[in-house]
């Protein structure tokens, strides 16, 4: 394709939802991915032991992904990730007791104190405790509905605005810390309230559906990547991978992009690379018009995952996943029960993980397989065929205090625009973020 209306630098789920949505509205895409595979941190790739597809890490959707759930229905791919009813979840606690939180079919949030009320896990007084925090839920829930800011005191951590719900350490323990370290990848003690009570008033919506959780029941190329690329093929579009590019510009308007040595125009440029790939794809630009962007970007922090994949010979889960509050490793997913036969093995998750990234395989396999054999004693009989870790050094953006703000999808050159989950979407490093901010970047073409 030389002479595309629309290119899109970078084929995760921003770039991917940005395309899509614009070949839905009959524009020629040329979708340029630097890296051999699709989907960008949301990927698997084939271990060359087992021959079983690995996610890069384990990825949760959630109902309330309404973006998300629209790109996927635009693909033909709703049926990649199975969405359970209502929200429920079972876990582990530091004792070994394990118990159930499941929401009875009320309207929200009456449907979480339901399920709080009866989750065996809670004593009275955490019960109690709940009942408080039902009016922050509710004044968040309206926060949204309205496009208000999330109700938040300047510069509060979601521990402080946690206490000042007064919620118990057990409740903080087993409901609200497992939730905000895997929507935000950050301790409750950096990360900054506002993006997590956004999210909290989206879950706890009138749909009771919002608050379930979704777990992706093909390798993650398979739900992101791969349909979109034949939703875009089947519409003119084209995706080429291992096409590392740059944006070349001319004062405020951009002159072409250079790919593997090619020069390619169109009218309109979106960058849909991380915040750390800016400086890379706008090598050269850096005393234009982008400069700022560029310098501000430069200056936010990234917060780790570290995955660990188990293979148990005849280790199996008793829930699809675990939480496993105070651990290192805060979940653990049996892929046989999303993949079926395609896969065997177990994925612990550790977000936030700046503290274990730096460790050797061995270290990070022997604390994977200690965590899961605590909370899961059966496991212990497993003989362990394979330990496979993964480390995401950059998974997400930082929320902490002092992070540079976030840019809309318009720059200061003409026809160039920006979507990424790190573009100003008011939520955290997700993929309903990613999706959110494309979608953004193609209505700002129109
Ligand atoms: C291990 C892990 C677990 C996660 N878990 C969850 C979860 O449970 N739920 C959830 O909602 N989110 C989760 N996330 C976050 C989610 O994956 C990201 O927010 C989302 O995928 C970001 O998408 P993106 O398109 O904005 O960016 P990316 O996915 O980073 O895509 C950008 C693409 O641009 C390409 N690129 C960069 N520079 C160039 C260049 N110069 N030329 C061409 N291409 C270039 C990159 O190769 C990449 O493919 C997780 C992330 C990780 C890493």
């Amino acid at each position: 394709m030389t002479s595309p209306d629309v290119i899109v630098i970078g084929a995760g789920c921003a770039g991917l939802a940005a395309a899509c949505a614009l070949a839905d509205r009959g524009a020629r895409v040329l979708v340029l991915e630097a890296r051999g595979r699709l989907g960008g941190r949301a990927t698997a790739f084939q271990d060359r032991e087992s021959g079983e597809w690995v996610d890069n890490g384990q990825h949760v959707l959630m109902g309330c992904y309404h973006e998300t759930r629209k790109y996927l229905a635009r693909v033909g791919a709703s049926d990649a990730v199975q969405f359970q009813p209502q929200l429920a979840f079972t876990c582990v606690d530091r004792d070994g007791r394990v118990s159930t939180l499941a929401c009875p079919d009320w309207r929200p949030p009456y449907h979480l104190a339901g399920g709080l009320l009866r989750w065996k896990a809670l004593g009275w007084g955490d019960r109690l405790a709940a009942t408080r925090i039902m009016g922050g839920l509710q004044a968040a829930r309206r926060a949204i509905t309205h496009g208000a800011a999330p109700p938040v005191l300047p510069g509060e951590t979601v521990a402080a605005w946690l206490a000042r719900y007064r919620q118990t350490p057990r409740l903080v323990a087993l409901l609200w810390e497992p939730l905000a370290i895997a929507a935000l990848n950050q301790s409750i003690q950096q990360a900054e309230a506002a993006p997590f009570v956004r999210i909290l008033g989206q879950i706890f919506s009138d749909d009771p559906f919002d608050a379930a959780l979704g777990v992706p029941a093909r390798p993650l190329h398979e739900v992101f990547g791969e349909p979109a690329r034949a939703y875009l093929e089947a519409r003119g579009g084209q995706v080429r991978l291992d096409s590392l590019s740059r944006v070349v510009l001319a004062g405020d308007r951009v002159a072409y992009v250079d790919t593997r040595g090619t020069s390619i125009r169109a009218r309109t440029v979106i960058l849909a690379v991380p915040w750390f790939g800016l400086s890379g794809v706008l090598r050269g630009s850096e005393q234009g018009p982008m400069a700022e962007l560029l310098a501000r970007e430069a200056l936010r922090e990234s917060s780790s995952i570290v995955s660990v994949n188990l293979w148990l010979e005849r280790g199996a889960l008793p829930a699809p996943f675990v939480g496993l509050p105070e651990r290192t490793f805060h979940w653990m997913f049996d892929k046989r029960w999303a993949f079926g036969e395609a896969a065997s093995h177990i994925t612990l998750v550790a977000s936030g993980a700046d503290e274990v990234l730096r460790q050797s395989n061995e270290e990070l396999g022997a604390l994977a397989l200690r965590e899961a054999t605590d909370a899961i004693p059966s496991l212990r009989q497993a003989r362990v065929q394979r330990i496979l870790p993964v480390r995401e050094p950059n998974a997400t953006f930082s929320l902490a205090a002092g992070q540079p703000p976030r840019s809309g999808p318009g720059t200061p050159v003409q026809g160039l625009l920006l979507a990424g989950d790190w573009t100003d979407t008011g939520l955290p490093a997700t993929i309903e973020g990613a999706v959110l901010s494309g979608h953004k970047a193609a209505a700002a073409v129109a």
